[in-house]
């Protein structure tokens, strides 16, 4: 596959909330080479490439997220013990005995969250999982609260999971932050496909912050953009494995890219759904359905926003979310890159105005 290095790339790096520079640059990076686009940044930091090139056109934009759920310290305690505040939405069960990264002013260093040892449970204890996120720590080796001072840790610095990408059997990748790299790799790979082509409007590559803590960069991009459509590229819930049921997510790995038609945020636009639904079957692509209790995503703040949207959600499936370890299918990926572009290859203003109207 021509894209799994920076796939891989993305998703080792480091982006919780808030610190998606890294990020940015690896996609800037990637963009530099295409000669169609401009790049721009807002406030908040979400980065835009767009070849706004005629007023008079609608304007498409493709959305996905650069930042992963992580941490930031809150305080170092005597022992030398780092406390944390979430950034986004961890299930306390993932966060234990993981390997993190701090990142300082100067360097990165590596801690490990503490676990009891099965030793000292009792019986009880054993069957019951980590109850808040408050007992977490993270220990860096430090021996008191001045050693941790002393390597450069103090309040306030980012923290993300330490995972390395490997390749599964059967095209399957096991890595970190899929949610939402794997959307960010999709725009990268789709604006190199379009590159060379001119479109019958404008599209805008919109790489948006602080997802995962509020949708924050999709408000700032939502207002700028001026958008007539959005498409938010988006890790849809895998459900395919044992003690997941169908009712809480029935999405499989290998079976295509999913439309989520329910969630606790939002529901899609109901032409473009029927105008995707049709593209695929055209293009002999299978999808997959997303039908969520909960789930906040981009897309949802871009309906909201202005004179409201029509936006849509398509998601890669992945399993273990929001953990340091998830997987995914590389033909999903490629299903769901090849899905948008016969979408943006379709697209002219008259059917950009059915769906609008
Ligand atoms: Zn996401």
């Amino acid at each position: 596959m021509n894209n799994l290095n920076i796939l891989k790339q993305l998703s080792e790096a480091f982006g919780p909330s808030g610190f998606e520079e890294e990020i940015n640059a690896i996609i800037s990076n990637e963009f530099k080479s295409l000669k169609s686009f401009t790049r721009t940044e807002d406030g908040l930091g979400s980065v835009i490439f767009s070849n706004n090139t005629k007023s008079s056109l609608p304007v498409i934009s493709f959305v996905a997220h650069m930042d992963e759920i992580g941490y930031i310290v809150k305080y170092i305690d005597d022992r030398g013990f780092i406390k944390v505040q979430n950034l986004g939405g961890w299930l306390s069960q993932a966060m234990i005995n993981q390997r993190w990264i701090i990142r300082t002013e100067n360097n990165d260093i590596i801690g490990i969250s503490g676990i009891k040892t099965i030793h000292v449970m009792t019986p009880e204890d054993r069957k019951s999982f980590h109850k808040t996120n408050n007992e977490l720590f993270i220990d860096v080796g430090a021996t008191n609260k001045s050693d941790a001072i002393k390597i450069g840790i103090k309040p306030g610095n980012p923290i993300a999971p330490y995972s390395k990408v490997i390749e599964l059997n059967n095209d399957r990748l096991l890595g970190k932050a899929w949610d939402d790299r794997i959307g960010c790799a999709m725009l990268i790979d789709l604006a190199k496909r379009v590159d060379d082509i001119t479109l019958p409007y404008n599209i805008n590559f919109v790489f948006t912050t602080q997802e995962e803590i509020g949708l924050r960069g999709a408000m700032t991009t939502a207002y700028i953009t001026n958008s007539d459509i959005c498409i938010n590229l988006e890790v849809g819930v895998a459900g395919d494995f044992p003690y997941m049921t169908k009712d809480e997510a029935q999405e499989e790995l290998g079976l295509g890219p999913s439309i989520f038609l329910h969630d606790s945020s939002m529901l899609p636009d109901k032409n473009l759904q029927n105008y995707i639904e049709r593209i695929a079957s055209d293009n002999g692509i299978n999808l997959q359905y997303e039908v969520l209790a909960g789930y906040g995503e981009d897309g949802a703040m871009y309906q909201k926003s202005r004179k409201g949207i029509p936006a849509i959600n398509l998601g890669i499936p992945t399993r273990y979310l929001h953990c340091h370890n998830s997987v995914i299918d590389l033909n999903d990926y490629s299903n769901g890159v090849n899905l948008v572009d016969h979408i943006l290859n379709d697209l002219n203003p008259d059917k950009i105005n059915s769906i609008i109207n």
